[in-house]
């Protein structure tokens, strides 16, 4: 008899206009400022479902949501030792301790989820996967297990 093993994800995605530089050992264009249409996807993987056949109710991801738009949306993302060397007097800056790469923001994005959903599931979750669409054709994805 084959064992099944079930596991529900549910995703969220949205769209951030955001700026950012990178900092390379090598020379390439991303080290310009430059900006991005960035489409970020959120998904928490449940472990089983509540009450309510939900992992996550969507109206409580969409408060995430618009935390991190506080951060990252029409902002430039900037590394802080380079911060020094940029003239974005006017931008709106957000000072990051990384390479603001598709994947640290995963990464960023991910711990943020994780500890957004901590507090009050009435669920205990097996992980979260975050997804950043630089552009059409460059996407970062990191996945995070509960242990
Ligand atoms: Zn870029």
């Amino acid at each position: 008899m084959q064992q099944w093993n079930k596991r529900t994800t549910i995703f969220k995605k949205f769209q951030v206009e955001m700026a950012h530089k990178l900092v390379t050992d090598y020379p390439t264009p991303c080290n310009r400022l430059h900006g991005h249409s960035y489409t970020i996807e959120l998904g928490i993987i449940g472990d089983g479902l509540d009450n309510n056949g939900m992992i996550c109710d969507f109206t409580k991801l969409k408060l995430f949501v618009n935390q991190i738009k506080d951060i990252f949306d029409h902002k430039t993302l900037i590394y802080d030792p380079d911060i020094l060397k940029s003239d974005t007097h006017d931008a709106a800056i957000t000072k990051v301790n990384y390479n603001p790469t598709a994947e640290n923001m995963a990464e960023d994005i991910a711990r943020r989820l994780l500890k957004y959903i901590d507090s009050d599931l009435e669920i205990s979750i097996r992980g979260v996967i975050v997804s950043v669409n630089e552009t059409q054709n460059n996407k970062a994805v990191v996945q995070i297990d509960v242990e």
